[in-house]
């Protein structure tokens, strides 16, 4: 089965980027988060081993994020560099990755893919701040007037998966997908997505996620509403019109006589009032009269009418 994925294009970059520059804004306020949320951001790096990190992104303020996390919890300076559009954060030092590498539990073997450690991610203000540290540096978000969508890239399906399952800890519910080795999770519906950005610290762009929702529901609403009083009065004037013409070609052949004289009122009143409702034509009667009368009152006219207009005819 093929699901149907939204790439988060370039349309769209303009939300993703507001949501970056909002989580950038999250103050750290404990260093086991800052030190969380560092982990997200080496996790999901171009480059992440022992020889090199390497992270690139297109955004200076999670640029200089990256640089001020760095110097929190390592007490290093690590210059940002140009690299064409981009910027690259790269650190070489043995000494650092090591003990780097140690800090976040692993040991100085290689790995191929490195697995979440979930002792980095214990308490729930820890793994909000890794999934944000994620999401600066493989997430975007469809801008809220889109077709609802969040998405993360991960380049290795295991790693996909244990932060998926982290997910799930915290109340949230991704959806996977795969493409060769590496996966995508996503988020459907403004409510999942709503709750994930207020989780990481967006909470002002889950917040025009959700007005832009109330709004088109607003929207819609109103146009059912009209369309519904549209077809009412389309009727209305339909089965009026009706009733005028048959009264006119009776009146023009026998004259208002024609008629007995309890339907006479019922008479001037319909084509006087050619726009008006059964309901608001029945209260104009001097004794003001139910709808289903009227209704009786005016299939009498018709009948009246048709018999009139067939004797015509023979
Ligand atoms: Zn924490």
């Amino acid at each position: 089965m093929c699901i149907g994925i939204i790439s988060v294009d370039k349309q769209n970059v303009s939300f993703s980027v507001k949501t970056k520059e909002e989580l950038c804004r999250v103050p750290i306020n404990k260093d086991c988060c800052a030190l969380a949320e560092l982990y997200g951001i080496f996790l999901y790096a171009n480059i992440f081993d022992l020889k090199q990190i390497r992270i690139r992104t297109e955004l200076a303020s999670v640029a200089k994020r990256i640089i001020m996390l760095i110097e929190k919890v390592f007490n290093v300076h690590i210059q940002i560099q140009n690299i064409g559009q981009r910027l690259s954060i790269e650190i070489n030092d043995n000494k650092l990755l090591e003990k780097i590498m140690t800090e976040f539990g692993y040991d100085t073997k290689p790995y191929i893919s490195y697995p979440l450690n979930r002792n980095m991610v214990e308490q729930d203000c820890c793994a909000a701040a890794f999934l944000r540290g994620v999401f600066l540096i493989s997430g975007s978000v469809a801008s809220p007037d889109k077709k609802s969508h969040l998405e993360i890239k991960c380049s290795h399906i295991a790693l996909c998966r244990q932060v998926i399952s982290l997910m799930l800890d915290l109340g949230i519910e991704p959806k996977m997908l795969t493409r060769q080795n590496s996966g995508v999770i996503y988020l459907k519906g403004t409510a999942a997505i709503e709750d994930f950005l207020t989780c990481m610290g967006a909470s002002l762009c889950a917040m025009e996620i959700m007005e832009a929702k109330v709004e088109k529901n607003l929207r819609n609403n109103i146009n059912r509403q009209v369309n519904c009083e549209t077809s009412n009065l389309v009727k209305t004037t339909d089965a009026s019109a009706k009733q005028i013409a048959a009264i006119e070609k009776a009146l023009l052949i026998g004259g208002i006589e024609i008629f007995p004289e309890n339907l006479r009122e019922t008479v001037d009143l319909r084509v006087a009032n050619p726009a008006s409702s059964l309901s608001e034509l029945a209260l104009m009667f001097d004794k003001p009269m139910t709808k289903s009368g009227l209704s009786h009152r005016l299939r009498k006219i018709m009948q009246i009418s048709q018999r009139l207009e067939q004797k015509g005819k023979e």
